[in-house]
Order: structure tokens, then sequence, then C-alpha cells
């Protein structure tokens, strides 16, 4: 009989993992259920679409006629329950749907700080497509907005704020942004750039209350009682796993669902992938967290391969993310962290790592002050994190250095001395080391 595989969830995990069912397994029932009515999108590509960057068409690289290509069925509804022992899914709206091999790729949702007026209409988070239609239908009747939060989504909100013409105003509770990931200096390239865009930054400013009237937003007030008119709020301070799923089927979880390198949870015919999942890294025993797209797709197809009898397993490999913030195309590789906590998050970003908060274990060089930066922490024999940000020339010669563990003993003298000319140094030494290896090898 065929095995029926149901995948809850239809992101880049829940997708890739479908892809990779019906390649190793032709006659499987491959069944996808989300309770959003869309079709497989890109998320981070949301930014450029609520900047006007991108038509809304463009977030979707798969057609329904892709779907029906790979003999995948969509179905639109929320799962709430999972019975392991009857090997069958409960629906909102009623009904089961039974499985051989379940999936869960669920993701995960954004935080709302506990403040009262929370609740009222007009505070928005990003976490999807309809959440981007939303923010534009508030933006076209809004004249301020104001913006809490860190990482990656607080500035994106803030800019897609800016671009449809409202009086942005970004609050950051300590006195700089990301500081558990960007240096000071970095920090200060990104605020400038913001400010350039007219986006007015409140150092040191700490939302207390969100103010309504007639149930909607009308303003905020500071804990230093200071009052902001505004008809909108974004707040990005974090995101968690949705675990509601995996809890109801008694699975092990912990910050998320907790899951070996095959992507196997706690029971054998389960498996977690993607922003929900915490996965077991075997080299140093502890479990970790990502919101990144490519580990997402990387950890489904694993996960996908894996319910259909494959032996697949993930190899974490250096967390990277290649983004723009406020404009600056930055790389963020390896471990990178700052002293210190970063009172703008209550927990893990979208499109951020576990990893790059740990304070690695080397000496820092950064290249000095320029319209571009590069920093770069170093070992005794290899580069183990870095973050660049402006021309983007040593990015890919050190996403391969770093990700390659290349021994950087030649060079590692002239990186201390001259930080200034980092970005030539590594790129003739990966040069010379890619031509040797294709040298050897022909
Ligand atoms: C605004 C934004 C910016 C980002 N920027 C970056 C970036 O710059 N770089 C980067 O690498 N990553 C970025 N990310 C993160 C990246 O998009 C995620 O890591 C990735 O999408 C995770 O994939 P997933 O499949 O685990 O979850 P998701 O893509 O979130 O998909 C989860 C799916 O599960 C469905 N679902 C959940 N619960 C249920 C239920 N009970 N029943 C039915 N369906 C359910 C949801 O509707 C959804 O379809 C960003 C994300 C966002 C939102």
């Amino acid at each position: 009989m065929a095995t029926r595989y149901l995948i809850i969830g239809n992101g880049a995990a829940g997708f890739s993992a479908a892809e990779a069912i019906r390649r190793s397994d032709r006659s499987g029932v491959v069944t996808i259920l989300s309770e959003e009515p869309h079709g497989f999108y890109s998320r981070p590509g949301l930014a450029y679409f609520l900047t006007g960057t991108i038509p809304e068409k463009q977030l979707f690289s798969r057609s329904e006629r892709d779907y029906r290509a790979l003999g995948i069925q969509r179905i639109q509804g929320r799962a709430t329950e999972i019975d392991p022992s009857r090997h069958a899914v409960q629906l909102a709206a009623g009904g089961q749907i039974a499985y051989d091999r379940l999936l869960l790729a669920p993701g995960a949702q954004a935080v709302r700080p506990k403040v009262p007026g929370i609740e009222l209409q007009g505070v928005v988070t990003l976490d999807n497509l309809d959440d981007a239609l939303r923010i534009l239908r508030l933006t076209r009747r809004a004249r301020r907005g104001v913006v809490v939060g860190g990482g990656i989504t607080a500035l994106e909100l803030a800019e897609a704020f800016a671009s449809q013409g409202l009086e942005t105003h970004y609050f950051l509770r300590r006195d700089r942004y990301w500081s558990g990931v960007l240096d000071p200096e970095e920090s200060v390239m990104v605020e400038e750039q913001l400010e350039e865009e007219g986006i007015r930054l409140h150092r040191n400013t700490e939302l207390a209350k969100v103010l309504g009237r007639g149930g909607r937003v009308s303003g905020v007030e500071t804990e230093s009682g200071v009052r902001i008119e505004c008809q909108i709020l974004a707040v990005a301070v974090g995101i968690r796993p949705r675990l509601e799923l995996a809890r109801s089927a008694g699975l092990a979880t912990e910050r998320g669902i907790r899951v070996d390198e095959t992507m196997r949870t706690s029971e054998p015919d389960i498996y977690a992938a993607g922003d929900a999942a915490e996965v077991l890294d075997p080299a140093s025993g502890s479990y970790m967290l990502d919101s990144l797209w490519w580990v997402a797709l990387s950890q489904g197809r694993t996960a996908g391969d894996n319910m259909a009898g494959g032996r697949s397993r993930h190899l974490r490999g250096v967390p990277f993310n290649v983004t723009r913030l406020a404009g600056l195309t930055t790389t963020i590789l390896g471990t990178v962290g700052q002293p210190g906590r970063d009172d703008d998050l209550v927990s893990i970003a979208r499109g951020d790592s576990n990893t790059w908060r740990e304070p690695g274990d080397g000496l820092t060089i950064d290249s000095g002050p320029s319209q571009s930066r590069i920093r770069l922490l170093i070992g005794q024999r290899q580069i183990v994190g870095a973050v660049i940000m402006g021309d983007q020339a040593v990015s890919r010669p050190l996403q391969s250095l770093i990700r390659e563990s290349a021994d950087i003993t030649p060079i590692r003298e002239r990186l201390l001395t001259h930080p200034d000319r980092c970005g030539e140094v590594l790129t003739q030494f990966w040069r010379a080391e890619n031509e040797a290896l294709h040298g050897a090898q022909s």
C-alpha cells in the first residue's frame, strides 16, 4: 500500500521535504496541510515586497502547476492536535487526517511584549504574507508609525513604514542596534543609514503602554512618560517556535521540537524541521536553534529523505546570512557574538542564528573606518566568524574559507598587522588555494 506522508506547514522546510519525498517515493501520497491560503513563497522576500522593491507575485517561486507536477496534495486548514498512537491529526474545522509518516514544519511566531494595549488594532507583527498585506493596508491610512524591537525584522518594518511615507519612530531599549551580533561601529553604520532615510531613532527608550481610541492604536507611551501619537505600532522583539502540536503529541520539546540529525523527534514516525526544530549538534552535544531560510530548506530535505526511507543526516555547517541592514548589504558568518545581552530581543529573531551570539575564541580585527567594513574573528589556525558590511567582494571567499575551516597560518600574521588590507589578503589567499586545489585535481 502507498505510504501516506503528511506535512504540516507549507514553508521552506515543509515544501523542500515534499520535494525530497517525491524524489525517493513516486507512489506515496504526499499531503501538505497549511493554515495559509497561499502556495510556497519567500518569507525573507516580504521585506522587499513591503518597501515596494518587488511585486507580490515575485515572492512565489512555485506555481500550482509545480504542485500538480510533483503530485503533492495541498489542503488549507489548521491542525490542532496529534494522536501518535492512532497516527492521526485533528483539524480545527473538524475531521482528521491519518498518516504513516508525519513532518512538523509549523515555523515560529512573533512574540508580543506584555504591555497594556498590545491587543489593539493597529499593533502588527511580521510572520507571513497576510501580515505584510495587512501592514500595507494600515500604512495607507496612517501618518505616523512606531517600531519596537531588534534584529533584522525591526529594521525591515521601520524601512517599510518610511517607504510608505510615514513619519517613522524606532525605539531602542538601550543605546545601540542589534548589540548581541554587531559591534558598536557596525551598529553606528546601520543607525546612520536609518537616520539618512528619515527614520527617527529613540535610544534608551522602552515602550510602557499602547494607547487606544475606539479599539485602535492612537499612540504609545514610553517608560519615562513621553507620549507619541501614532496610528500603527510594529513589534519585532523575537520569535518562538510553534510548539503546541508537538506538545499535544507528547514529543520532547525545549526551546524547539527536539530532533536528532536525521530530523526525527522522540516519536519514531514523526519528524520536525525548520524554525520549529531544535537540532542536535553531535559535535557539541547541544541543541541548536536557527531561523534561517537555507537551514530550513536543508533540514526539510533531510527530513523528507529520511521519511521516505533514506539515511540522510543534517550537517549544520556554519550559519550565515547575506541580508540588507538599512540598505547596507551585510554578510554574517560563524561566531561573531558580542558581550552582554541584546535587550531589544527576548529570543532569537528572524534571519538569526544561536551561533552568531556565541563569543568566539580568538582575536578580533577590523578593516577600519570606511563606507564598507570587514570584521574577522581569528582563531589559532582558522577564521571562526566574520561580519562584512557594504562592499561584498570578500563575502564569497570568506564563506568558503570559514565553511571549509581553511588553515590560514600563511596569512595570519599579515591579517593581524594589516587589518585595513584584510579584504585583499583574504581574496588572494582564497584564489591561490582554489588554483592549488584545481591544479591538484586536474
Ligand atoms: C520577515 C522575515 C524576514 C526574514 N529574513 C530572513 C533573512 O534575511 N535570511 C534568512 O535566512 N531567513 C530569514 N527569515 C527566516 C526564514 O524565512 C525562516 O527561517 C523560514 O521561512 C522557516 O521555514 P519553516 O518552513 O520552518 O517555517 P515557515 O516558513 O514559517 O512555514 C510554516 C508554515 O506552517 C504553517 N502552520 C503553522 N502552524 C500550523 C498549524 N497548526 N496547522 C497548519 N499549518 C500550520 C504556516 O501557516 C506556514 O505555512 C525571515 C523571515 C521573515 C518572516
